[in-house]
Order: structure tokens, then sequence, then C-alpha cells
């Protein structure tokens, strides 16, 4: 089954340590939520995991289906089945929503066996439908002129399509009408099988009424310093992070 292992990784933007040492392990079946205050590298942390430039490994180690994850080439993370959601999805202009999905399942596949154009027109059309999404929407380019909500709702259908082994969603609840949050976590929640791992990385628990995760982590200063049940995320939502500080005695 998918596994992701992030031991003891340390993370540095221009310099400054960000991830302080931060410990995770998500297999398939688990679905993880991350919570914790603005500022505290919940973004870095998926930002390193996909390999962008700005943000140097200093230590640690990350290993994606036992395969040490920064040995791989960026494009080679996602072809093995690493997805994230960025927390602002790019436009791409001259690019479909229907071809960058087909071409993302394609990548993920070996030459020969890729995804017939019929039943990429089944797949996308049934994805479409339960997220409640207009079918004009596969021939428009991708995120070009689409609202907040729309890129999150694409963001998901991308999801489903490219059936992942493991997804960083970072704060895809962000902006996020009730209807339209509902319409994501159905998405999220229709993935769940034991080859599919999630991490759902968020600011506010709300999500997370629609989503049960098997494991929510509070991080803080680029750690995690407490795991519990999805009572840890109500408990954070009912009372905030103060309660966190003072039991560990972390000062801001
Ligand atoms: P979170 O997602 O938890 O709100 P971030 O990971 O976005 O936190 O940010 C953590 C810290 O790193 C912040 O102090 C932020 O200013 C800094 N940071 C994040 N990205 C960059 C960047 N590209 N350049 C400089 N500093 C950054
Ligand atoms: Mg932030
Ligand atoms: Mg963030």
């Amino acid at each position: 089954t998918p596994n992701l292992k992030i031991e003891n990784l340390r993370v540095s933007i221009e310099d400054k340590e960000i991830i302080k040492g931060l410990n995770l392990e998500i297999n398939g079946g688990e679905i993880h939520a991350i919570m914790g205050p603005n500022g505290t590298g919940k973004s870095t942390l998926s930002s390193a995991l996909m390999g962008h430039p700005k943000y140097e490994v200093t230590e640690g180690n990350v290993t994606f289906d036992g395969k040490d994850l920064f040995e791989m080439e960026v494009d080679e993370r996602a072809k093995a089945g690493l997805f994230l959601a960025m927390q602002y999805p790019s436009e791409v202009s001259g690019i479909t929503n229907a071809d960058f999905l087909r071409s993302a399942i394609n990548a993920r596949r070996e030459e020969g066996q890729e995804i017939s154009l019929m039943k990429f027109i089944r797949e996308l059309d049934k994805k479409m439908e339960l997220l409640e999404m207009d079918s004009s929407f596969a021939h428009r380019y991708l995120n070009e002129g689409f609202s907040g909500g729309e890129k999150k709702r694409n963001e998901i259908l991308q999801l489903m399509m490219i059936e992942p082994k493991i997804a960083i969603l970072d704060e895809i609840d962000s902006g996020l009408d009730i209807d339209a949050l509902k319409v994501v976590a159905k998405g999220v929640n229709e993935m769940r099988n034991p080859e599919f791992g999630c991490l759902i990385i968020t600011h506010y628990q709300r999500l997370l009424n629609y989503i049960t995760p098997d494991k929510v982590h509070v991080m803080m200063q680029g750690r995690i310093v407490k795991s519990g049940g999805p009572e840890l995320a109500q408990r954070l939502e009912a009372e905030g992070y103060d309660w966190i500080k003072e039991e560990l005695g972390i000062e801001d």
C-alpha cells in the first residue's frame, strides 16, 4: 500500500529555518489533517515535498513508497503518484482542462496502456457530475478565468481523474462557501480506499465536519507538536490554539 514517510525534516527559505524537525507517516487508506496557526510552515511543507526550488531541505529523510523522494525529479514525483493541490493553482493558457487531465493520466501509465478516449470521456462525465460541475468546464483553458471556488473544484476533479497514491491538499477549503465545501468533501470521501492516502492541510476545522480524518496533527513553529483523532480538531475549533501553547510551554 502507498506510503509517505517524513523523518526529521528541516527546510529553510533564504537561510531562515521554517520546518524544524518534522515527522509524519501517511499510509494508503488513511486521511490525515494538519492544522495550525498562520505562518507556521504548513504550505512550506507541501512546497518542499513537491520540490519547489526556493525551499532548501537541510536535513531529514522523505521516502515515497520506500524511495528517496528528494532523489526523484519533480515530474517523477507526480508520475509515481504524489499529488499536490497548490494553495494558488496557476492558470495555463492554450491547454484545456480535458487535455491536461488526459495527459496527466497518461503520464502515469506505460506506453501502450494509455486511457482510451471513450473511457476518459465516460470517467470525466461521471466525476464532473459528482462534483456538480458544468460540462463546459472540460473545454475551458486550465484555470483561466476560473473563480476561486471553481479552481478548488477543478483540483478535486484532477485528484479524482489522476487517482494518485498520496495527495497533499493545501487549504483546499479556503474561500469556499458551504455548498462548494460540501462538494469538495464529497470528492475526497469518494476517493477513500486502501490504495489512496491523503494529507489535508487546513487552517480551519470546518472542512473536517464533512471529511472525518483518521488522524489530526497540530503544527506550530515548524513542527508537529500534538497528534490525535478527529476530537482534536473539534477542540481546536472550540478553544483555539492557546491551550496547546500553554500545555507545551510554547511562546509566540
Ligand atoms: P502557513 O502555510 O502555515 O501559513 P507558510 O509555510 O506559508 O505558513 O509560511 C511559513 C513562514 O515562511 C512564514 O514566516 C512565511 O513568511 C515564510 N515563507 C513562506 N514562503 C516564503 C517564500 N517563498 N519566501 C520567503 N518567506 C516565505
Ligand atoms: Mg498561510
Ligand atoms: Mg499555508
